[in-house]
This record gives C-alpha cells, sequence and structure tokens, in this order.
C-alpha cells in the first residue's frame, strides 16, 4: 500500500503546485507509516530530481506525447493503472491545473471518497482521514473525512511549503494499460498559445497583481503588467473583466474561477464582492488600490490605498523600480 502523487504534464517541466502535492504526500505517508510513488508524466529528467527532493520514494515515469494536458480521460486511465500496478490506497493531486479535472474521474472509477481543495495536512483517525478546507466562499473552515478503502484528495496551490528531502527514488519506466472500452483516445492535441504562453503560471504565482472593472477597459491593462513585471508577479482579473474579453478567462479568480492563495496579492479598481473574495481571501497579504472608500474590499485588506488606479498604480510601480535597482 502506497500513497500515489499525481504529477501533471506541463512542457516537460515540473509546476510547483506538483512539488507541494509530492510534499503533502509524503507527510502523509509519514503519518501511516507508509510510502510514497509519484506518478510522473512527460517530466524532464530535471523535474524527475525535483520530485525525489520533495519526497517521493518511487517514481514512475510516463513517456509519451499523447498524454498532453488536455487528454483528460486518458490521464485518468494512467493513474487508475498505477494505483493498481502500486496498490495504492490514497491519492493526491494539486488543485489546479489538470489535476481538479483527472481526479472526480479517477474517484468514480475506483469507488473512492474525494475531498476536493485541502488547505492543510490531515488528522489521522483510524481507517478515516480528517481534511480541512475553505467553505462559505472562504469565510469558514470546515472538517471532512473520507474513509474508503481508496481516498482522493486535491491539495489548494499554495497551502504548504515544499520539502527538501534529498532522497534517491528508484525511477521506473511505466506503459499504463488504456481502457478503450472506457472511450479513451490516445492522440494530440495543440495546447492554446494563447494560455500556454505568459509569464508566471497564476495557480504558482506568490505575487499576484489583479484587476477589475474600475480599470475601465482592456486598453488600460499596461499600468496593471507594468506593476507585475517590476515585482515579478502574475497577473489576475475579476470575473467581469474575463467575461467583457477584457482578458482571458485562465485569469478570472473567485467562485467560479481560479482560488488562489499567494504571499502577496493586489486588487486593482476591485469592489471585493464575495464571489471575488472566495477565490483570494487565503492570500497571505491583500493590497487594496480602490477610489471608493466604501468598496467592501477594504474591510478584507491588509493594506488599503484610496485613490485614483491610474495615479497611484504607475507611482508604485516606479518606487518599486527604484528599490530593485
Ligand atoms: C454566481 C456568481 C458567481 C460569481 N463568481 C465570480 C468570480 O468567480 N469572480 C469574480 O471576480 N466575480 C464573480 N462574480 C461577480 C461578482 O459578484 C462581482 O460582480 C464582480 O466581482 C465585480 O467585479 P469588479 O470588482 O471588477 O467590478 P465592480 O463591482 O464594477 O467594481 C469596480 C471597482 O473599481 C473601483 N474603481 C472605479 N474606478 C476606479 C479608479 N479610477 N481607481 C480605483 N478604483 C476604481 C470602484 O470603486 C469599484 O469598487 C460572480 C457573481 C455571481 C452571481
Amino acid at each position: 500500500m502506497s500513497v500515489l502523487v499525481y504529477i501533471e504534464p506541463h512542457k516537460g517541466n515540473i509546476k510547483k503546485t506538483s512539488l507541494e502535492a509530492v510534499s503533502y504526500a509524503n507527510k502523509l505517508a509519514e503519518l501511516i507509516s507508509s510510502n510514497v510513488t509519484a506518478l510522473a508524466i512527460n517530466i524532464s529528467d530535471e523535474g524527475l530530481k525535483a520530485i525525489a527532493n520533495a519526497g517521493a520514494d518511487k517514481i514512475l515515469s510516463v513517456n509519451n506525447e499523447s498524454l498532453s494536458a488536455t487528454n483528460i480521460k486518458a490521464l485518468a486511465e494512467v493513474v487508475n493503472s498505477a494505483i493498481k500496478e502500486e496498490n495504492a490506497t490514497t491519492i493526491i493531486f494539486a488543485a489546479d491545473g489538470t489535476g481538479s479535472s483527472v481526479a472526480p474521474y479517477v474517484a468514480a472509477k475506483q469507488k473512492a471518497g474525494i475531498i476536493a481543495g485541502t488547505i492543510d495536512f490531515p488528522i489521522i483517525d483510524g481507517n478515516k482521514l480528517i481534511v480541512q478546507k475553505n467553505v462559505f466562499s472562504g469565510k469558514a473552515t470546515a472538517l471532512y473525512s473520507v474513509d474508503t478503502a481508496i481516498k482522493i484528495i486535491t491539495l489548494t496551490p499554495n497551502s504548504i511549503q515544499i520539502s527538501n528531502t534529498k532522497r534517491s527514488p528508484n525511477v521506473i519506466s511505466f506503459a499504463p494499460t488504456f481502457d478503450a472500452a472506457n472511450g479513451v483516445v490516445l492522440k494530440s492535441f495543440k495546447i492554446d498559445e494563447d494560455i500556454a504562453k505568459g509569464g508566471i503560471p497564476l495557480a504558482d504565482a506568490e505575487l499576484v497583481v489583479s484587476g477589475g472593472r474600475g480599470l475601465k477597459g482592456p486598453e488600460n491593462w499596461g499600468i496593471v503588467e507594468d506593476l507585475a513585471h517590476a515585482l515579478g508577479a502574475a497577473t489576475a482579473c475579476s470575473r467581469p473583466v474575463a467575461d467583457a474579453d477584457w482578458r482571458p478567462h485562465h485569469e478570472h479568480v473567485g467562485q467560479t474561477g481560479l482560488a488562489i492563495r499567494p504571499n502577496l496579492y493586489i486588487a486593482i479598481g476591485i469592489s471585493g464582492a464575495i464571489q471575488h473574495l472566495a477565490g483570494v481571501n487565503g492570500s497571505k497579504t491583500i493590497v487594496v488600490i480602490n477610489n471608493d472608500p466604501e468598496a467592501p474590499f477594504f474591510k478584507n485588506a491588509d493594506y488599503g490605498i484610496l485613490g485614483d488606479a491610474f495615479k497611484v498604480v504607475p507611482k508604485l510601480t516606479e518606487a518599486i523600480k527604484k528599490l530593485r535597482i
């Protein structure tokens, strides 16, 4: 019996969220006296080293170009195949990228209990895993327990530190079986270049600069991008901004978008509706820039700047650039 951790394909590189998932699996294995097998799909040798360091005892390395991030059913079959191979009883996914999509398929096939989006290490109670997650749009936390024979947990990005274990696991080349009767088709898809390009992936980012409808239109996004560039941050946006096609949908954070937990979240011209807060209120520090003193976001901010974004943001960017010289 082992803890299996899913490492998703990411253009050969390894995502920070995948290393967090390995670190989580490592801690869990320690608690239940088990060991960790990482299922690494199309990961470079450098990525495999990082997985070892984060706490894998064994790595099943799958190399198959048809297994792109868009081939969810096939990725789920790879995980099912690895569960059988390893006799795994707990499977950990990062709750971003393909992890959140693949995990439910695996749960259905394995008749496993699944807890999506935990924010902390589990508590062990006999055969039960007790897991903490945010509820009510992040206004509260709740404990959920799962006691099925196979258990699946997905981990919210930026919830735990990456471990540094300096292990030297066996790397075994793994050729999974695919169940054609399940409608699994192996084919290459072209990943949307618009999504693939750009700087830091939002889910991995420690610093995020985000813009809302207060920016008036897409032509004004230069000030958001300049600030993000000066800080080395990723960019995000509120939902109406993505709905209006001012920004791509993969930047939309909130209840119906991505949930993120960066160290710093700077919200520019965003009112702070509860549906927006649901995706960002796990951020360690929140800075709000808004010209309305009644904007609800100020109540959730660690630092608030009351002023016109078009005047404040360029000044902030200049000040940061000077500090960085
Ligand atoms: C079921 C459901 C799900 C939803 N899911 C999401 C979600 O996932 N994510 C999300 O973001 N929203 C979501 N929403 C929408 C949400 O309720 C809000 O409507 C939305 O977040 C508002 O976006 P905003 O703050 O950019 O725009 P607005 O509410 O229009 O706020 C703009 C802000 O900019 C400020 N401003 C204006 N001009 C300036 C200036 N010059 N300088 C500085 N500040 C300025 C204003 O004072 C205002 O506070 C959802 C809604 C529903 C009903």
